[in-house]
This record gives C-alpha cells, sequence and structure tokens, in this order.
C-alpha cells in the first residue's frame, strides 16, 4: 500500500507524543500551494532546503577551520550533517515530529557568512548602525527573501513552523512570531544538536590539529567521566582509538543525558501539547543539573584554548580584513555586485543588501573576490 501525503498525516497523529508539532497542522505557507500528493509539509520545506544554493555553499563555509587548512576538519556542511544526525536521536527518542526537526537542523546555519564565528562579528560590527547581524536572522532571510526557487513567490516558501524554529531569542521575535513563547520543542531539540555536535566534533577537530592535547583534557569533569564509562564498557581499548573511544563517549554521554533529562522535565510539567510547551516559563531540552555543568566547563576550555588560540586568531585577522574591505568596496561602489544585488540596494538598502550578499559568499569566494579588488597580480579567473 502506498504510503502518501494523508496516510504519513495519520501516522503523525498516531504515533507522535502529543505535545510534537504535526504537519497536518500547519499554518502554511506565505504564499499559499497545493499540498503535495506523496510529502508531508516539512518533508517538502525539508526537499527543498536541501536543494537551495545556500545549502551546498555549506561545504565551502567554515566551521572553525578555514577550507585550506586540511580535509579532514568539518566544514559548516559536515557540521550540519552531524547536528541533523544528532537532532534526529532526540527527536525520535522524544517522540517529536523527526521531519521537522530534520528540515530546522539542515536550515539552521544556511545564513552562516564565510570564515566562521569571526566572520559573524565582523559583519555585526560593520551593520551595527543598520540593525546588525546574526546568522540564524540571517538564516530566515535565506528562506524568505534570498533564495530563488519560483518566480511566484520570493525564496523558499516554507512552512511556518520551520521559520519559526530559526528565530531564537525573543528580542528576534515580533509580528507572526510570537515573542512571550518558547521555541516549539523541535526548535529546542535544534539547539541543544547544534551545541552537542560542535562541542564534539571541535573536541576532535583540536585534537587533531594538536592545537591542545589530551593531557590538557584530563582534568575536565566530562573527560572524566567519559574514561569512565569508557573503561566500563571496553576496558581493552588502548591509543588513539582509545581517545576516540573517549570523544565518541562523551557525545554519547550527552546525548543520553539530553534525552533522558528533557523527557523528565516534559513529564514532570505535564505537558500535554505543542502550545503548553512554548506557554513555558523556561525550556524543557536542556541537560540535567549535575551533567550541565560539566559541559560548560568543556566549552570554556575549548573558547579558551582552542577558539581563541592564535593560529585562529591569525585566521580570523586576516578574515575580519577581507570582508571589511570587501564591504567597503561594496560600499563605495555597488556595480562592484551582481546586478541583482545593485537592484537589492533600492528594496533593502544599501547596507543590508551588501550584508546579504557577503553573508551569502563561501570562504573561497570572499578570498577570490578580495585578490579581485586588492591583489590584481593575483587574479586567478
Ligand atoms: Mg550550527
Amino acid at each position: 500500500m502506498l504510503w502518501d501525503r494523508q496516510r504519513k498525516e495519520e501516522r503523525e497523529a498516531r504515533d507522535l507524543s502529543p505535545f510534537a508539532t504535526h504537519s497536518r497542522t500547519s499554518r502554511g505557507r506565505v504564499s499559499p500551494e497545493e499540498p503535495d500528493s506523496l510529502r508531508t509539509s516539512f518533508e517538502r520545506d525539508r526537499d527543498r532546503i536541501i536543494h537551495s544554493t545556500a545549502f551546498r555553499r555549506l561545504e565551502y563555509k567554515t566551521q572553525v577551520f578555514v577550507f585550506h587548512e586540511g580535509d579532514a576538519y568539518r566544514t559548516r556542511l559536515t557540521h550540519t550533517l552531524e547536528a541533523v544526525q544528532v537532532a534526529r536521536s532526540f527527536a525520535s527518542a522524544l517522540g517529536l515530529n523527526e521531519t521537522l526537526v530534520e528540515a530546522v537542523t539542515l536550515a539552521h546555519d544556511l545564513g552562516h557568512p564565510p570564515f566562521g564565528h569571526r566572520g559573524e562579528d565582523v559583519l555585526h560590527g560593520l551593520m551595527r548602525s543598520a540593525g546588525g547581524f546574526r546568522h540564524n536572522m540571517q538564516s530566515l532571510r535565506t528562506v524568505d527573501l534570498l533564495e530563488r526557487r519560483s518566480e511566484r513567490y520570493r525564496g523558499l516558501n516554507l512552512s511556518f513552523e520551520v521559520r519559526d524554529a530559526l528565530l531564537k531569542r525573543p528580542a528576534e521575535r515580533g509580528g507572526d512570531f510570537d515573542p512571550g513563547l518558547q521555541p516549539s520543542l523541535e526548535a529546542q531539540v535544534m539547539d541543544a544538536a547544534d551545541s552537542t555536535a560542535y562541542l564534539h566534533h571541535d573536541l576532535e577537530d583540536g585534537l587533531r590539529a594538536s592545537i591542545f592535547t589530551v593531557h590538557d583534557l584530563e582534568d575536565l569533569a566530562i573527560w572524566k567521566r567519559a574514561t569512565a564509562h569508557l573503561e566500563r564498557k571496553e576496558p581493552t581499548v588502548t591509543g588513539s582509538t582509545r581517545v576516540k573511544r573517549v570523544v565518541n563517549s562523551i557525545l554519547h554521554l550527552s546525548i543520553t543525558d539530553l534525552i533522558e533529562n528533557s523527557a523528565r522535565a516534559i513529564e514532570a510539567g505535564g505537558i500535554r501539547s505543542a502550545l503548553e510547551a512554548r506557554r513555558r516559563a523556561s525550556k524543557l531540552v536542556h541537560h540535567s543539573s549535575d551533567f550541565g555543568p560539566e559541559i560548560q566547563e568543556l566549552h570554556r576550555f575549548l573558547y579558551k584554548r582552542f577558539y581563541r588560540h592564535h593560529r585562529l586568531n591569525q585566521m580570523a585577522a586576516r578574515a575580519e580584513r577581507m570582508l571589511t574591505l570587501l564591504f567597503e568596496s561594496y560600499l563605495k561602489d555597488p556595480t562592484a555586485m551582481p546586478p541583482r544585488f545593485q537592484e537589492w540596494c533600492e528594496e533593502v538598502g544599501r547596507e543590508r543588501a551588501i550584508c546579504d550578499y557577503v553573508a551569502g559568499m563561501t570562504d573561497r569566494y570572499a578570498e577570490e573576490e578580495y585578490a579581485r579588488f586588492f591583489l590584481p597580480g593575483r587574479l586567478q579567473r
């Protein structure tokens, strides 16, 4: 028998938790469309995100290392895929809408500018007097305004629930996006999966790059916890495999703690609907009180020893110079941008249009543009 949209919607109604978001009750799209005969609305959103230009560009955007530092480090694309995997584990264990979680996690970094968090800081500084810049709000601009797939509407015309999940902080919300509500449980899962994925893979990438060593990690409570876990489970593992297994244990223990603690919080709160979960004073998806501080300690370690390491600071200084000079060059002469962005200046103002253009660049495109302006002798193409 064929599993068409209707049967899938019935399956959602039957199998998901009462507090999950259901595709059948979606608030719909800005530009109304006929429902698909086979796919639920969230499946359709997921497919549009995967086929977007912004999604393909994630391959050439920095997670922490720029692309030419080495082939085995995470890029924003592989980060996104790892975050999706973690998010789906959370969602399926909590009986949430796994397809919605998949769609929002695939989309969560679409607005990330080149050169990682440092690139975001630079753009925020350059846009200070024109509304600032945050990558998650840019992800919404990307799916709402910047992608092109139809003559009939702007952007990807995604379901409200996917768009709503991209705005995290009450200050970012307004209009249709009720600032008084918590993010949906699916959005909370995306957020928790994002940080769980990056803490885990940054630990692995930092070790791989010898930015810090196992010895540096041995004092961390979470490292001790994961080592004890491994010694119970696989006492004979040694050498580099053992390090890998400890790092994997951190991921496993984090996911397990988040799922179990969130399930407890949802049950203790007597949550019976998606809206009730959103009306709570605080989020329901979070670590337990003994695990949370260990995660924070790991985060502080990575911040100090990795993200602010001199090798990364060097990359950041270079990125800052490139993005600033590019931004100022377009400001002086918007005709250096493609025609589409010159027209965009008329609609949204020069600064915002330039910001949209620069935020959409991959690392290597930004480097090539920079070379075109400032290193004409090195022009490659
Ligand atoms: Mg992310």
